[in-house]
């Protein structure tokens, strides 16, 4: 993907805008001499920003505007100490409500659903995300917030609602009381938008068996407007991105060089036209790729993966960046294999090992297997691992989260 010259107008307008603001960004711009970009090659050597830096601007360092434009703020829950503050101005709040509208549109939705609302409001971005999208789109909100199963069921009977907007864990969460309450049938939901924590096919199919309905997997970052940059459609072949709003690159979250379409990378964003708070390449730690062509659906809007996980899970092996996510997945797709899984990464004779330990099925071939397992890792992974194929319930099992990859090279 490559900026077209509307954007590259847009992101020398944001130029400006951060060096008259003085703000960190613009005073790094400004120390290197860099006022505008002309190519893609330029803009793919502008620095980085980082959640560090955003939080180095707390409370308000990244006011890009006056502070009498700006008529709310949002903040980015700070599981390390200091929390990040994004302000917004009345415009980039209405732009990201015309996002969240055509997010909903792009699931079918119209101003005919009433859509049930479930992620917080406050200072965290989900909910009033959700509801300013529903409001734009001109459908029914019910403004429930978290929790409360009881009275989110009634409301759910009551008003019919057809839409339900969650995270997937409060979603499964619902699907199950629903079911064990012997609801199903008197509910009126018809779709699910999920917001963007990464969740496994598995609950995925739980949540739509017990439901009985559309899931749709939502996109956005608080640090970027919030949810509702992008949205999957009805082809559910990844989600597609508003890059009318904003820009988006894939990056080696190791060296930062821009990768090819279609390879596993780390999200880079760069907002286009926010005012409050502008960013030029924001790295998101999230991990995806962009999926190269034109989904069926015809709609222009690139495309990503649904997140595979953060770029902290990565690890390289002879050369080649991987994630549990990617694993998980060849092991998933492979006929005769079971899910639980080991990998231990060693350097020996100053090379790097690598021995996948996966338990077979009971009457599967375990030669077959190992062959299956080896060749599909190669074509999607790009190298060859070790392959030992074990007996069901030889794997170490824990109660807390499975520790499946021992990397005991010394770095
Ligand atoms: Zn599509």
């Amino acid at each position: 993907m490559k900026l077209n010259e509307v954007q590259k107008a847009q992101v020398n307008n944001q130029i400006k805008r951060l060096r008259e603001a003085g703000s960190f960004y613009g005073e790094r711009l400004k120390e290197l001499g860099i006022d505008r970009i002309d190519t893609q090659e330029d803009f793919e050597n502008l620095p980085f920003s980082s959640k560090e830096d955003l939080r180095d601007a707390y409370p308000l360092g990244l006011l890009a505007v006056p502070e009498e434009e700006i008529v709310r703020i949002h903040s980015s829950s700070g599981t390390t100490g200091t929390p990040v503050i994004i302000p917004y101005t009345a415009k980039d709040v209405d732009d990201w409500a015309t996002m969240f509208a055509r997010c909903y549109e792009f699931a079918g939705i119209t101003n005919k659903d009433r859509i049930q609302i479930t992620p917080g409001y406050g200072l965290w971005t989900a909910g009033i995300g959700f509801q300013a999208g529903c409001e734009k789109l001109g459908a029914m909100s019910i403004p429930m917030g978290p929790g409360n199963t009881d009275k989110q069921l009634k409301m759910m009977v009551d008003l019919k609602s057809t839409v339900i907007g969650a995270t997937s864990s409060y979603a499964l969460l619902l699907a199950e009381e629903i079911s064990k309450r012997g609801l199903k049938d008197k509910i009126c939901l018809k779709k699910g938008v999920i917001g963007s924590e990464r969740w496994g096919e598995k609950m995925r199919k739980r949540i739509k068996d017990e439901l009985g309905i559309e899931l749709y997997d939502i996109y956005g970052l608080t640090e970027i407007y919030g949810p509702g940059i992008g949205i999957s459609c009805k082809y559910d072949t990844g989600m597609h991105i508003w890059d009318d709003f904003i820009y988006l690159e894939i990056v080696d979250p190791v060296t930062g060089k821009t990768l090819p379409d279609g390879e596993m990378g780390e999200i880079v964003i760069t907002t286009l036209v926010k005012e409050g708070a502008p960013l030029i390449r924001f790295r998101t730690h999230d991990l995806s790729r962009i999926i190269p062509g034109e989904c069926e659906c015809g709609s222009k809007f690139p495309r990503i993966d649904i997140i595979m996980g953060r770029t902290d899970d990565m690890f390289k092996v002879k050369g080649v960046n991987m994630f549990p996510s990617q694993i998980e997945e060849v092991i998933r797709d492979t006929e005769g294999a079971s899910s639980e899984y080991m990998a231990d990464i060693s350097h020996e004779n100053g090379k790097d090992l690598f021995v996948l330990s996966v338990e077979g099925e009971d009457g599967a071939d375990f030669e077959k297997v190992a062959n299956k397992l080896r060749t599909t890792f190669k074509s999607r992974i790009g190298m060859t691992p070790v392959v030992k194929i074990v007996s069901l319930g030889t794997l170490p099992r824990s109660e807390k989260k499975t520790q499946r990859i021992h990397d005991y090279r010394v770095s």
